[in-house]
């Protein structure tokens, strides 16, 4: 057994493999883990980029990535975090009139249940919903009000949800991670086992005590097959992110946590979950499974950037992971929806904006939506709002000339 495992898995992917505690929940049918040429494939690209595959080693109950040094960060820090809170550089006079700017009137229910045509919302923060080839995936389901273990306390939404969750046909959901503001647990009991659910290893036993039993959990480079109403198969794989995950003061990186590629037979959707920027996996991840025709990059909740820098990227580093994984056309997400940092809640899309002009980027490759926006994939984006609210970005630009950028 141990022979022909290494055999056929070789290399870091076999020793990840055996290092693995044996997983109860997932079977060898769901998972499928490694189809060798495909991991084969993505360890060859990884030579060629100089570099040997990027895994996280389990050591002593804890995910160990290649960045803890980074990500693992020093109570002294956390500490001068709470103490230092800073102005953000722009600020409106009150939140709310920073947060109408991304609101949308109506949702297009209409458009969000049509199965014909491709397309894609932001549900804001790190909620994305797809309908491809008849398959509705959703990403992250945050719909409580709070982003916080207590309903009480905690990081409290800007706009409500513009639709309940159960108006939503999902026939999967994405879990980038357990993070309070990317895994709410009275969301996951409303979807339940109506879908299925593809999470990082460690996440299941939380799933289990709100009753979810419709799951699969993945290593890095672990590919789901999921079979879409039309009979092809539909690929998704869990990706490496530069972050970490902790619900509690003991649980710290007992779960692991990533991005996902979609691979699908009408488009490749790229989410990339919680990340700071780091060069060589995402040009890993775009060599061999982009180019994306589509992809949700994190653009918020990075500042301060001595703190935020190893576990968020931001704007400007979103603009790198676009190009890394050859995407066609993102949105920004992880914004707008929670303060979880200093910046204003709308400085990200501004910030973007200007991210994209020194790379030479339209908004129509990388822009931002309104909460509950529906786009179809040849549709222009209409609530990009640097493009919407011109005086505000120059107004923006100006205030970057006077106020040092040294966050
Ligand atoms: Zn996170
Ligand atoms: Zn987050």
């Amino acid at each position: 057994m141990l022979s022909s495992i290494t055999k056929k898995y070789p290399f870091s992917i076999a020793r990840s493999y055996l290092q693995q505690p044996i997983n109860r929940y997932v079977s060898v049918k769901d998972i499928v883990f490694g189809e060798d040429d495909e991991i084969d494939e993505v360890e060859l690209a990884a030579k060629r980029l100089g570099n040997s595959l990027i895994t996280c080693k389990k050591v002593k109950g804890k995910y160990v990535s290649p960045w803890a040094k980074e990500t693992n960060k020093k109570l002294w820090d956390v500490l001068k975090l709470a103490v230092h809170k800073k102005k953000p550089r722009l600020s409106f006079p009150n939140v709310k009139d920073s947060i109408d700017l991304i609101k949308i009137l109506e949702v297009n229910r209409r458009k969000l249940r049509n199965d014909s045509e491709t397309h894609f919302t932001w549900f804001g923060h790190a909620s994305c919903y797809l309908q491809t080839e008849g398959v509705y995936i959703m990403t992250d389901p945050l719909w409580s009000d709070r982003a916080s273990p207590m309903d009480f306390a905690g990081p409290k939404r800007y706009i409500n949800p513009v639709i309940e969750l159960e108006d939503l046909k999902i026939d999967i959901v994405l879990l980038s991670h357990t993070h309070y503001d990317h895994l709410d647990l009275a969301s996951a009991k409303r979807i339940g086992n109506r879908a299925h659910w593809v999470v990082p290893l460690g996440v299941k036993a939380l799933l289990e005590s709100v009753g979810i039993h419709n799951c699969t959990e993945l290593d890095w480079w672990n590919t789901y097959h999921h079979m879409t109403p039309a009979g092809t198969i539909m690929k998704i794989i869990f990706t490496p992110a530069k972050h970490w995950t902790s619900r509690t003061l003991f649980d710290r990186n007992t779960c692991l946590w990533g991005g996902f590629a979609v691979l699908g037979s009408k488009i490749k959707f790229y989410f990339a979950g919680d990340t700071a920027y780091c060069g060589t996996t995402f040009n890993l991840i775009g060599d061999n499974f982009g180019p994306f025709d589509l992809a949700a990059i994190p653009i918020g909740a990075y500042s301060p950037r001595w703190f935020m820098k190893d576990v968020h990227c931001n704007p400007e580093e979103a603009v790198k992971i676009h190009k890394d994984i050859k995407s066609k056309k993102s949105f920004g997400i992880h914004w707008a929806t929670f303060p979880l940092t200093d910046e204003d809640p709308i400085e990200p899309s501004l910030e973007l904006a200007r991210a994209r002009n020194l790379h030479n980027l339209t908004h129509e490759e990388f822009f931002t939506m309104a909460h509950g926006e529906t786009l179809h994939m040849n549709e222009l984006p209409g609530h990009d709002v640097a493009t919407v609210n011109a005086d505000l970005y120059i107004h923006y630009l100006n205030l970057l000339r006077t106020t040092p950028r040294d966050d």
